[in-house]
Protein backbone atom coordinates (compact mmCIF):
# COMPACT_ATOMS: atom_id res chain seq x y z
CA UNK A 1 0.00 0.00 0.00
CA UNK A 2 0.73 3.61 -0.68
CA UNK A 3 2.04 6.12 1.95
CA UNK A 4 -1.00 8.36 0.89
CA UNK A 5 -3.71 5.25 1.48
CA UNK A 6 -2.51 4.98 5.01
CA UNK A 7 -2.91 9.16 5.53
CA UNK A 8 -6.50 8.33 3.65
CA UNK A 9 -7.12 5.87 6.21
CA UNK A 10 -5.56 7.82 9.16
CA UNK A 11 -8.01 10.80 8.01
CA UNK A 12 -11.06 8.56 8.21
CA UNK A 13 -9.84 6.79 11.70
CA UNK A 14 -9.90 10.49 13.28
CA UNK A 15 -12.55 11.72 11.69
CA UNK A 16 -14.69 8.79 13.34
CA UNK A 17 -13.44 9.21 16.46
CA UNK A 18 -13.95 12.99 16.57
CA UNK A 19 -17.50 12.38 15.11
CA UNK A 20 -17.72 10.02 18.21
CA UNK A 21 -16.42 11.98 20.61
CA UNK A 22 -18.14 14.90 19.50
CA UNK A 23 -21.13 12.81 19.33
CA UNK A 24 -20.93 12.53 23.30
CA UNK A 25 -22.20 15.88 23.67
CA UNK A 26 -25.51 14.75 22.19
CA UNK A 27 -26.21 12.96 25.48
CA UNK A 28 -27.47 15.78 27.44
CA UNK A 29 -29.47 16.75 24.85
CA UNK A 30 -32.95 15.51 23.55
CA UNK A 31 -31.25 15.06 20.02
CA UNK A 32 -29.09 12.03 21.43
CA UNK A 33 -25.91 10.40 21.03
CA UNK A 34 -26.98 7.90 18.34
CA UNK A 35 -28.63 10.59 16.10
CA UNK A 36 -25.96 12.88 16.93
CA UNK A 37 -23.15 10.71 15.75
CA UNK A 38 -25.17 9.47 12.26
CA UNK A 39 -25.94 13.02 11.42
CA UNK A 40 -22.44 14.44 12.02
CA UNK A 41 -20.95 11.09 10.38
CA UNK A 42 -22.65 12.07 7.01
CA UNK A 43 -23.53 15.58 7.43
CA UNK A 44 -19.89 16.27 8.95
CA UNK A 45 -19.55 17.61 12.19
CA UNK A 46 -20.29 21.03 11.17
CA UNK A 47 -24.02 19.87 10.38
CA UNK A 48 -23.92 17.70 13.43
CA UNK A 49 -23.39 20.72 15.58
CA UNK A 50 -26.06 23.30 13.57
CA UNK A 51 -28.46 19.86 15.04
CA UNK A 52 -27.08 20.12 18.42
CA UNK A 53 -27.19 23.54 18.68
CA UNK A 54 -31.08 23.50 17.43
CA UNK A 55 -31.75 20.40 19.86
CA UNK A 56 -33.43 21.39 22.73
CA UNK A 57 -31.39 20.45 26.36
CA UNK A 58 -33.35 17.02 27.40
CA UNK A 59 -36.26 17.63 30.03
CA UNK A 60 -35.98 17.01 33.24
CA UNK A 61 -38.36 16.26 35.03
CA UNK A 62 -38.40 17.46 38.85
CA UNK A 63 -41.53 18.29 40.41
CA UNK A 64 -42.11 18.74 44.06
CA UNK A 65 -44.29 17.06 46.50
CA UNK A 66 -45.59 18.76 49.27
CA UNK A 67 -44.82 16.47 51.96
CA UNK A 68 -44.91 16.73 55.65
CA UNK A 69 -42.19 15.64 58.10
CA UNK A 70 -41.64 14.87 61.39
CA UNK A 71 -38.58 16.48 63.09
CA UNK A 72 -38.50 14.36 65.82
CA UNK A 73 -38.34 10.45 64.60
CA UNK A 74 -37.99 11.51 60.92
CA UNK A 75 -41.01 10.25 59.17
CA UNK A 76 -42.67 11.47 55.98
CA UNK A 77 -46.30 11.80 55.38
CA UNK A 78 -48.12 12.48 52.55
CA UNK A 79 -50.90 13.71 53.97
CA UNK A 80 -50.89 16.66 56.21
CA UNK A 81 -51.60 16.19 60.21
CA UNK A 82 -51.60 18.38 62.88
CA UNK A 83 -49.38 16.37 64.53
CA UNK A 84 -47.29 13.46 64.04
CA UNK A 85 -49.34 10.18 64.93
CA UNK A 86 -46.24 7.86 65.56
CA UNK A 87 -45.21 10.82 68.39
CA UNK A 88 -48.59 11.61 69.30
CA UNK A 89 -48.89 7.59 70.36
CA UNK A 90 -45.82 7.93 72.52
CA UNK A 91 -47.06 11.28 73.79
CA UNK A 92 -45.02 13.40 72.22
CA UNK A 93 -47.40 16.49 69.79
CA UNK A 94 -44.56 16.91 67.79
CA UNK A 95 -45.85 19.43 64.92
CA UNK A 96 -44.61 18.35 61.18
CA UNK A 97 -43.10 20.44 58.92
CA UNK A 98 -43.83 20.98 55.35
CA UNK A 99 -41.29 19.73 53.10
CA UNK A 100 -40.90 19.40 49.57
CA UNK A 101 -39.96 16.06 48.50
CA UNK A 102 -37.31 16.22 45.28
CA UNK A 103 -39.36 13.99 42.83
CA UNK A 104 -37.52 12.25 40.03
ZN1 LIG B 1 -42.73 11.84 64.70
Amino acid sequence: MEIKHYILIGAIVLYIVIVYLFSRLGGTREIGTRRLFLLSLFLTPIMGLAFYLNSTHRKINHYTEESYKCDECGYVFSEEHEYCPFCEKEGKKQKLRQVDIFMT
